[in-house]
């Protein structure tokens, strides 16, 4: 049997692929890639049809974050021009959500930079998480506020909060080379301690960091062992103003071999393309949606995505469907489980302050050419939460 028929077996299967298959499929050639993007659409449908869930994010606290994760441009000593404000006011974050609901999201993910929430912080979610239920009624709610002290995830799920977002971004071994304050074992057991509430987990990686194939392996089987129903992936977005602001390492073949590695590892959760899909995969993002079940409408945290038209013009273009709120997004024997260990197994979850997006891409270079920073692909986010102008939906 080849590999990629191996593969897509175990998908319908749920049996986890060896590191060697996987590690195959980083190294596929580029007269293999339609193949390979098939043999996971394969699985992908198998599972989830020809949906896309729409997520959309709300940045409630932006910048001036005291950690020093070297891709974030909310960072210690970040020099990004980005939008920097406290708390947004709960009637302000629901309006924020509330454009992103009608734009036809189906989650609203409440991101705050920082290390972690104080309680006093914890209950301000709580009563943002109110307002926007008050106004969406269907809308599910994922929380994405750092590293969990002890309480504070049962807080957050009894106020309403469906999901809880952190990513582990990138293999424990390397975990050192972006970060400094914390460590991979925090964000490990931030996510354990949402699941352990009944939060549905949400946790994905960035790509793109200087990483190697194994790395990108590691960090896929420590999701796949965490059991994330939700698994984002982000491309880095290289921020002006931050270390890694020199890293562009990745093509859109390079982009969508990693997606359909996800897929084979994680066959049955709701894999997300996240943030960098505008920067790094441009003109074949929609080859991603055979791959991706879910994708974050409009703009990102700090950076501009593509237009929220655009995007669900590019699912109706691609043959696939805005998922809709009846649908459960997880297959019934993840949402079985979940609902055996007391929590509601909704699907996925949000963002993680990671990879940003940015705008119109004016000029594609050259693979050979991607080398500096590329400030025409890169736009700071100036519109929506935090600002007076209307966001983008
Ligand atoms: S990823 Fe989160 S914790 Fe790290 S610097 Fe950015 S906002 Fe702070």
């Amino acid at each position: 049997m080849d590999l990629l028929t191996t593969l897509v077996d175990k998908g319908l299967r749920r049996e986890l692929p060896t590191r060697d298959e996987v590690l195959a499929v980083l190294a596929t050639t580029d007269d293999e890639l339609l193949d390979v993007v098939a043999a996971a659409g394969r699985v992908r449908r198998h599972w989830f049809g020809r949906r896309v869930k729409l997520n959309y994010l709300v940045n409630l606290k932006s910048g001036l974050c005291p950690e020093d994760c070297s891709y974030c441009s909310q960072r210690l000593g970040s020099e990004a021009g980005i939008l920097k404000y406290s708390w947004l006011k709960p009637a302000e974050a629901a309006k924020a959500a509330g454009a992103g609901v009608a734009g036809g999201a189906k989650r609203v993910c409440l991101v705050a930079s920082g290390r972690g929430p104080t309680d006093r912080d914890v209950e301000r979610v709580a009563g943002t998480i109110a307002a926007i239920k008050e106004q969406n009624s269907g809308v599910e709610v994922c929380a994405c506020l750092g590293l969990l002290s002890a309480g504070q995830a049962e807080r957050l799920r009894e106020a309403g909060a469906d999901a809880y977002n952190h990513n582990l971004n990138t293999s424990e071994s390397t975990y050192g080379d972006i970060c400094t304050t914390h460590e991979y074992a925090d964000r490990v057991e931030t996510v354990r301690q949402a699941q352990g509430a009944g939060l549905s987990a949400c946790s994905g990686l960035i790509a793109g960091m200087g990483e190697s194939d194994g790395d990108l392996v590691d960090v896929v089987f420590g999701l796949r062992e965490l059991d994330a129903d939700s698994v984002p992936v982000n491309f880095l977005i290289p921020f002006e103003g931050t270390p890694l602001a020199k890293e562009w390492n990745l093509t859109p073949q390079r982009c969508l071999r990693i997606l359909a590695m996800v897929r084979f590892v994680c066959p049955d959760v709701e894999v997300r393309l996240a943030g960098g899909r505008e920067v790094h995969l441009r003109t074949m993002q929609p080859l991603a949606l055979h791959l991706a079940n879910s994708i974050f409408l409009g703009d990102y945290l700090t950076s501009e995505g593509q237009a929220g038209q655009a995007d669900l013009e590019m699912i109706a273009d691609a043959g696939f469907e805005v998922e809709g709120e009846g649908t459960t997004t997880l297959p019934a024997h993840r949402v079985d489980a979940a609902a055996a260990s007391g929590g509601e197994g909704c699907g996925g979850g949000a963002c993680g302050p990671c990879g940003e997006p940015a705008a119109e891409a004016a000029e594609v270079p050259e693979a050979a050419e991607v080398s500096g920073a590329r400030t025409d692909l890169v736009a700071v986010r100036r519109r929506g939460a935090g600002t007076e102008l209307p966001p983008n939906a």
